[in-house]
Parts: C-alpha cells; sequence; structure tokens
C-alpha cells in the first residue's frame, strides 16, 4: 500500500513593488494634492470668516423678504424689523472685511473670502452665484475649500513640521 504524500506547494513569491513610477506619476497627475494651512491663527480666521460670510447671505433674503411683505402689508413694524435685519448684516460686513484679509489661498496667495475682481479659474464653480458662498459652506461642513482662483484644494489643518520635534528635544536638555 502506497502512502500518498501531498506536497504543499510553495507559496509563489510575489513582487511587492506594484507601482511602477510611471503609474505613479498618472495618480499624482489626475489626483489634486491638499494643501495646508501655516498656522492656527489662520485656520481661526477662515472659519470666523466663513461664519460671518454664510450668516450675511442668510440675512440679506431674509430683509428683503420681511421688507416686502411690509409693503405689501402696510406693517410698519415689519418695515422696522427688514430695516433692522438688513443694518445687521451691513454691520456683519465690517469683522468680515477684517477677517477675510487674512484668508489667503496658501498656494495663489488670493484672499478667498474677500470680493476680488481677479478672473477666476475656468473650472471654479458657484454656488447661488457666488463663488465665497460656496467657499464658506466648503469651510464650514467639509473643513477644506477650493480656490476659486487657482483651483486648488486646502485643507483646514495645519502643515507638519518639523520644528515641533526639535522644541520637543531642546525641552529635554
Ligand atoms: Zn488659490
Amino acid at each position: 500500500m502506497g502512502i500518498d504524500s501531498i506536497q504543499a506547494h510553495k507559496p509563489r513569491l510575489q513582487d511587492t513593488g506594484s507601482a511602477t513610477p510611471h503609474s505613479m506619476c498618472a495618480v499624482m497627475w489626475h489626483s489634486h494634492p491638499m494643501h495646508h494651512l501655516r498656522s492656527a491663527s489662520v485656520v481661526h480666521h477662515f472659519r470666523i470668516a466663513a461664519f460671518l460670510w454664510f450668516v450675511i447671505c442668510m440675512l440679506v433674503p431674509v430683509s428683503v423678504g420681511l421688507l416686502v411683505q411690509s409693503v405689501w402689508f402696510e406693517n410698519f413694524q415689519l418695515t422696522m424689523a427688514g430695516s433692522g435685519v438688513a443694518m445687521l448684516s451691513l454691520l456683519l460686513v465690517i469683522p468680515l472685511w477684517a477677517e477675510g484679509s487674512n484668508t489667503n489661498c496658501p498656494l495663489c496667495w488670493t484672499p478667498v473670502l474677500t470680493p476680488k475682481a481677479c478672473s477666476k479659474h475656468r473650472d471654479a464653480r458657484k454656488l447661488m452665484g457666488s463663488h465665497r458662498l460656496r467657499v464658506a459652506l466648503a469651510i464650514l461642513f467639509k473643513n477644506q475649500f477650493r480656490c476659486p482662483y487657482c483651483n486648488e484644494s486646502t485643507a483646514l489643518e495645519l502643515r507638519h513640521s518639523p520644528r515641533h520635534v526639535t522644541d520637543h528635544w531642546s525641552q529635554l536638555d
């Protein structure tokens, strides 16, 4: 009686380096790398300016609606309310200008949340007719934005700096 010896198949060595330099180049070309901001205070300016711009975009149609209703119903209280909301949105433009001047795109250095006559990128998209509203909503809800001028994406995160490591070692001395 013969004993059947079953030999286990040796696993075939496989090539671990699957990505060739050429295919990596193709990946880099098609996906946009994410840029980052340089300090926590800059991230803060972006968030405040985005919030102010979002609030102003909400208040303007509310005030217009109240004023139209006040004319329609000839109601003085509605006129006062509409005027008050319009005044509030005008007052918020002042801190928006102050904060918006610090919201420069890290790549092309154009402020993305203040009005600029610079020509936009041909692929830049609007939201309800506004580039800045799209940027503001992306900052508030996605924690990132795409610059309407250079069309590059930026995350509201800090760049990884080797300085933190050196600071840590200097404290140990
Ligand atoms: Zn840019």
